[in-house]
């Protein structure tokens, strides 16, 4: 799995580099890559016995709100910084 994980990650900076930004899904992870960062995003377990891949579930009552999963909302997000962000677009409006 990690060594998977890292294959799918040399694959896709130089991917990232050469278009504006790329996203994929592996197992259990949601990547995003553009110029300025690479984002490791945990998403909900299909195989996950509580909320099946739905990443949470309604709370019904009074003031129904969702509840997040502890599939996901327990695990960290993973950020890498590349480029600085420029205070302004640089690259004009179409
Ligand atoms: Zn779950």
């Amino acid at each position: 799995m990690r060594a998977r994980t890292t294959l799918l990650l040399a694959a896709v900076v130089p991917l990232a580099a050469a278009t504006a930004a790329a996203a994929l899904k592996a197992g259990h992870l949601e990547l995003y890559a553009d110029r300025h960062r690479i984002r490791l995003t945990p998403v909900a377990r299909r195989s996950c016995p509580q909320c099946h891949g739905d990443g949470g579930w309604w709370v019904t009552g009074a003031d129904p709100e969702m509840e997040a999963c502890g599939c996901w909302s327990n695990r960290r997000e993973l950020r890498i910084r590349l480029l600085p962000i420029p205070p302004w677009p640089d690259e004009p409006p179409f």
